[in-house]
């Protein structure tokens, strides 16, 4: 599927549904001068409140709320229904331009602790997605992407198993439905849970009424990122060390306020600068990738022609102009790390496990492994 970067842009920006929308399209809307920008609301699993001093569980996020009132935080992970997290967060600010009805003013009481988004994700039993197409129409539309977002993921750690069950509508603990809710963007939920349905959306280009809508959407690279926050993947703009990689330009977010650069610290941020805080309390393993397919690219959330992450200089790195297509080695060492029992030695792993001559994390002849992990010269075969 070939899509122009307006496209490739707004379908990464995932940004949704009910809640109006304004990511900047190039030009794409005439609000772009002098309107004010759509801005996700913001929530805290911390008590900022707490009298007995400072709380260090204290964590701010953006969230959304589509039309089906699920609640998405950080652009694109689904956490459920509004309900729920309106009683596990403390809402400080509700998103800009909501829609009518789509959230329940009434149910923005008093916070309740419980789940933290640092929590490692549940983990899926054996390694086995199970998925569902929420109807013959939606997997007729959009199950060409998934199946080829999940060959991706298969190729590069052979241990996952995907398990596809019959389209249903039926809300199903511990299954994922994939559904492809017109203007609900592109966004799923992170990890596994044997309690709450799951969900991801794959919107398609339509005409969305409100305003600032994405009307493009979601093909096989976005069903790609998402099916890494399914398995449990977070995103790698979000590690403590992100910022040795890549520079953060929060005056560019479309939602900066040059009256409140507040909003722009780590640990008080608002709006979308909390979708690019650092988590400074979750400790991180590997080396930083920069060419992860949970890595933001360089324009996530800015304003027309600017970039919200900028290379950083004299680190020979590069960020993603695009949504990254194919999950890394990296990737797959990290996916290989949430599963150790099920990730066992296979070609490909990056690790030269017995039996193997090499592996370097591909199976590209040109890598000098065969796909089986037996030594090639490629050079002396072609020349
Ligand atoms: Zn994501």
């Amino acid at each position: 599927m070939k899509k122009s970067p307006v496209t490739r842009i707004v379908s990464l920006a995932v940004v949704f549904n009910a809640v109006i929308l304004q990511v900047v399209a190039r030009g794409q809307y005439p609000s772009a001068s002098g309107g004010q920008w759509y801005s996700p609301g913001t929530a805290t699993s911390g008590n900022p409140g707490n009298k007995r001093g400072v709380d260090d569980t204290c964590e701010r996020l953006s969230y959304n709320v589509n039309q089906n009132n699920l609640t998405i935080l950080n652009g694109d992970i689904v956490f459920g229904q509004y309900d729920d997290f309106v009683k596990q967060f403390h809402i400080l600010s509700q998103p800009s331009f909501v829609y009518p009805n789509t959230i329940d003013q009434q149910h923005n009481h008093h916070y309740r602790r419980a789940l933290h988004p640092r929590d490692t994700p549940q983990l899926w039993p054996d390694a086995k997605i199970v998925y569902k197409y929420y109807s013959d129409e939606v997997k007729s539309k959009v199950g060409p992407y998934v199946l080829e977002a999940i060959e991706r993921w298969h190729l590069k750690s052979p241990f996952l198993k995907f398990e596809e069950v019959n389209a249903s509508c039926d809300e199903v603990p511990g299954q994922l439905t994939i559904t492809s809710i017109d203007c609900g963007g592109c966004n799923a939920n992170l990890g596994y849970s044997s309690t709450k349905p799951l969900y991801m959306n794959l919107q398609q280009s339509s005409e969305c009424k409100a305003p600032g809508l994405s009307h493009t959407g979601c093909y096989t690279d976005d069903a790609t990122h998402l099916f890494g926050h399914v398995v449990g993947l977070n995103h790698q703009t979000g590690r403590v060390d992100r910022d040795e990689h890549q520079v953060f330009n929060c005056k560019n977010l479309v939602d900066y306020d040059p009256k409140k650069p507040e909003n722009c610290h780590d640990e008080e941020c608002m709006g979308w600068a909390c979708t690019f805080r650092v988590d400074k309390k979750k400790q991180v393993c590997g080396p930083y990738d920069i060419e992860s397919v949970m890595q933001f690219a360089h324009d996530l959330f800015s304003k027309p022609e600017t970039s919200t992450l900028d290379d950083k200089r004299d680190t020979g790195e590069h960020l993603p102009r695009y949504n990254v297509p194919f999950p890394t080695s990296l990737d797959s060492i990290q996916v290989c790390d949430l599963y150790p029992s099920q990730c066992t030695g296979f070609c490909g792993n990056g690790i030269v496990d017995p039996g193997e001559e090499c592996d370097t994390g591909t199976n590209h002849y040109t890598d000098g492994c065969t796909p089986a992990c037996k030594s090639y010269n490629y050079k002396k075969e072609h020349h």
